[in-house]
């Protein structure tokens, strides 16, 4: 079984953030009683340190014992740190990319690995991009945009052409949602993080962003967050606007079916809607490990479709 949504941390990242406390705010403090300690950087989304986030050998046997045999390896969207100078994200990014590299390259048969760049900083971003495929990384992991500015923006040009040049994979991971409607009970992440997903996939799709960068391999999370099912609405809209037609090159169900979905959705309803809008080959196995809202092992298995995803 394969898994193309998993993260970790590894430890000379953790001792970095605890060096740089000064620059970069960070607490770990005992919160429930029973469980590890809990990760907060920059007083944003605190979340359970577990073990197997940054202990290689707990990762690794967890994923054996679930009957996984190769991960997409991802580092954590808490330490994207896009709200940092750029020259603090430039190298937390590089320490992490070399990091993951060198685990990843000595676990080659179990691990293949995305990087981290400063979207922040778009013109070194896509430097570091280039520099995490150069470490034998398979593309990177980014958020839906910095400071409510979306993919689609001409500033982060460089970011695309690198990676459209080397055929990369760009997994977009949403961030938590701060609309002031929903911040208790968890509903940023119930639904913020699916509508973070939902408004980037539409502004990659209605900015162009598809067309121009063909060869770019975009991964969406958790299902394509809510815009798989509203492709009747997309449609719809496509048909009776032309300012809609005007922008795009083809029907929006179409560009659907040019990215690739993880599986983490946990009800088999979901899933068996989302493969017959965007096809089978396009939705790949995912967990979300080792977060609490993870599905574990992930639902799927389609490892020839993860082959020729990853190219292994
Ligand atoms: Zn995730």
């Amino acid at each position: 079984m394969f898994d193309v949504h998993s993260h970790f941390v590894p430890r000379r990242v953790l001792e970095w953030l605890e060096l740089n406390q000064a620059r970069v705010p960070m607490t770990l403090d005992e919160r429930v009683p029973g469980k590890d300690p809990f990760l907060t950087v920059n007083g944003k989304w605190s979340f359970e340190l577990k073990r197997t986030f940054f202990d290689p050998a707990a990762y690794l046997a967890e994923q054996s014992d679930a009957g996984i045999t190769h991960t997409l390896v991802s580092p954590i969207p808490q330490l994207f740190l896009y709200d940092f100078p750029a020259d603090i994200t430039t190298a937390a990014s590089e320490l992490y990319n070399g990091e993951l590299a060198d685990w990843v390259q000595s676990n080659g048969e179990r691990l293949s690995g995305l990087g981290t760049i400063p979207l922040n900083a778009p013109e070194q971003a896509a430097q570091t991009l280039r520099a995490a495929l150069d470490l034998g990384l398979k593309g990177v992991i980014i958020g839906p945009g910095h400071q409510g500015i979306p993919l689609s923006d001409e500033r982060f040009r460089p970011v695309w052409e690198a990676a459209d040049d080397a055929g990369a994979i760009v997994f977009i991971h949403p961030l938590l949602n701060d609309d002031p409607r929903i911040q208790r009970l968890m509903m940023p992440n119930l639904i913020g993080v699916p509508w973070e997903t939902t408004i980037c996939a539409l502004d990659l799709i209605l900015g162009g962003v598809l067309d121009k960068y063909p060869n770019v391999k975009v991964l969406l999370a958790h299902g394509g967050g809510f815009l798989p099912y509203q492709v009747g609405r997309l449609t719809q809209g496509y048909s009776v606007w032309p300012a809609i037609r005007n922008a795009i090159q083809a029907p929006p169900a179409e560009y659907l079916r040019r990215m690739w979905y993880d599986s983490v959705l946990w009800d088999e309803r979901s899933l068996d809607y989302l493969q017959s809008v965007v096809g089978v080959e396009r939705v790949l196995p995912g967990s979300d490990y080792p977060f609490d809202l993870r599905v574990w092992p992930p639902m799927l298995t389609n490892e020839d479709a993860v082959r020729s995803f990853l190219n292994i």
